[in-house]
């Protein structure tokens, strides 16, 4: 065995995980029954484990279990009981940084101080939602004739949650802590790619008072075991977090079942520079938004919009930047970005830069290669229009599309012309265009002179081809119940009303 595997084994076991990767069902690590599934170790291709997707009955006996466990949390313990609950957890998957981080980083590929960030962010996660567990209610609404009228907010039941690769445990506490803290029961379904550390995470929680079969985690493939979640009796919504194309199928299926469903997808976000911006601030926030996680992230600032007067300096600097960020293995403390996460992944970003330049875009990028591992450099596509396909296409690698613009209004156009709507930016000295570029340019996120910056307390969505519905914030608590209208009439005697009261 490699080191590197002990290593994983050794962090898994720590979490309260076996030696492979299981779904976690009514509180129990169980075996799928389903095809072969390979987990991968992007930095070395090492084949880390071979496991069964979950199939099926496992799907099965996931939404049953958390139906049968939903009601006691909703309706058995007070509000303020079920916030505890989740103090508790955030502060548990506290003192598991370092493991979770671990497994993140070997079976994800994403740098390991990535990873303990993000780990410390579903912390966050569960700690801001424990404050909302026992502050959200229904209003008494004005209605006329003595009548009282109010309503109740209440869990929808079980929500079925699909999680992609590129930030697993992220992406689980993003969307587990609002759906538990609104009463709900949950069966989530991560990447097949990236299993454990989701698995983990709702061990952890259990271990601390989550009631077992609340969470229940399904460790397989989207068209058996998504799918059959999907359609079981138990499941009340589907929030699906991954491509449009996936998400796309997600959606016929759950209208099939009459059931509704978020949809968090791709982006193709603009990073806008305009000519009085602070250049350096700038190439930094454009390193960041493409650059960190190896660019595989839904809101990668993918299209670099640069006003024609600077656009050749930005270019520059932003190609003399990149050549000194610190590529390598994720585990390393020093390593900035990481290989991509998987063989497919890594197959569509090369096919995307080598289309690019036979498009007539001039690639620039490192020359150093890597021995071994998914790795593709920090890239630049210049000389590409907004219609090529690489700026058109999600590429979810490390590769910017830079375009020049005119304009104001050239710049709008050009961050508008494109089928998705998560993300965008601006750098400007000016705050009266930074406010107007923020009202025009169609995103469900928008930065002045900053990117990426995100918190569970801001909404989070897109439309067009980045889906809809709103993770995080207030919006997440919406999303996650329901309002119940009740009538009481106050009259002495029962006013009994065949329509409208008036
Ligand atoms: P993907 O669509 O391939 O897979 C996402 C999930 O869907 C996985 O769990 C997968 O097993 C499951 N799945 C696949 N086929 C399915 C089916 N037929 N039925 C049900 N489930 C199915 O996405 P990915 O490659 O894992 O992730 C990358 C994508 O995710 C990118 O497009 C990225 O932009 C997007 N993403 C969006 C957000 C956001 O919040 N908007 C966040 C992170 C990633």
């Amino acid at each position: 065995m490699t080191d590197r595997k002990q290593k994983l084994l050794e962090a898994m076991a720590v979490v309260g995980l076996g030696t492979h990767p299981q779904s976690l069902i009514n509180g129990e690590l169980v075996d799928g029954t389903g095809s072969e599934v390979q987990l991968v170790d992007p930095f070395t291709e090492e084949v880390l484990f071979t496991y069964a997707d979950a199939g099926n009955a496992l799907a099965a006996n996931a939404c049953d279990a958390a139906r049968q466990a939903q009601t006691a949390w909703a309706k058995g313990i007070s509000a303020a009981a079920r916030g505890q609950v989740m103090q508790d957890i955030g502060r548990a998957v506290l003192e598991k940084v370092e493991p979770l981080a671990t497994i993140e980083a070997i079976i994800a590929g994403k740098p390991i101080r990535d990873c303990r960030i993000e780990v410390t962010k579903v912390a966050e996660m569960f700690a801001y939602y424990a404050g909302w567990a026992d502050k959200l209610h229904g209003e008494v609404i004005p209605v006329p004739s003595g009548h009282l009228n109010y309503t109740l907010r209440e869990p929808l039941g079980v929500v079925f949650q699909i999680t992609p690769w590129n930030a697993p445990i992220f992406t689980a506490g993003w969307q587990i802590a609002p759906a538990i803290a609104t009463g709900n029961g949950v069966v989530i379904k991560p990447s097949e790619l990236t299993p454990l550390t989701t698995v983990a995470l709702v061990k952890i929680a259990e271990s601390v008072g989550l009631p077992v079969g609340l969470v229940n985690v399904l460790c397989g493939l989207g068209p058996t075991s998504g799918q059959a979640a999907i359609a079981h009796s138990a499941v009340r919504k589907v929030v699906f977090v991954g491509s449009p194309e996936t998400g796309k199928r997600v959606a016929v299926a759950a209208a099939e079942a009459l059931k509704p469903v978020v949809l968090e997808l791709g982006g193709k976000s603009a990073n806008i520079v305009f000519e009085d911006a602070n250049l350096e601030h700038a190439c930094l926030g454009a390193q960041a938004a493409i650059f960190s996680g190896a660019g595989q992230s839904c809101v990668a600032g993918s299209r670099l919009l640069v006003h024609k007067s600077v656009h050749a300096e930005l270019v520059g600097m932003l190609s003399k930047g990149m050549n000194n960020i610190k590529l390598g293995d994720p585990l390393d403390d020093a390593t900035e970005v990481g290989p991509i996460s998987n063989a497919r992944q890594f197959a569509h970003v090369r096919d995307m830069v080598m289309n690019a330049k036979n498009a007539g875009a001039s690639v620039l990028t490192r020359s150093d290669t890597k021995p071994q591992g998914y790795f593709v450099p920090p890239t630049i596509l210049d000389g590409l229009s907004n219609t090529a396909t690489a700026a058109q296409t999600e590429i979810f690698g490390p590769v910017v599309t830079a375009i020049p613009f005119e304009d104001e209004a050239d710049a709008i156009a050009l961050a508008n012309a494109t089928n998705f709507g998560l993300a965008g930016a601006v750098w400007t000295a000016d705050v009266g265009r930074a406010h107007r570029m923020a009202d025009a340019v169609r995103a469900g996120t928008f930065w002045i002179n900053s990117y990426k910056a995100i918190h569970v307390s801001s909404p989070f969505g897109g439309s067009l081809n980045s889906g809809f519905g709103r993770s995080s914030g207030t919006d997440a608590l919406m999303e996650y119940t329901s309002a119940k209208s009740v009538w009481l009439d106050s009259a002495p005697t029962p006013r009994i009303a065949f329509g409208y009261v008036s």
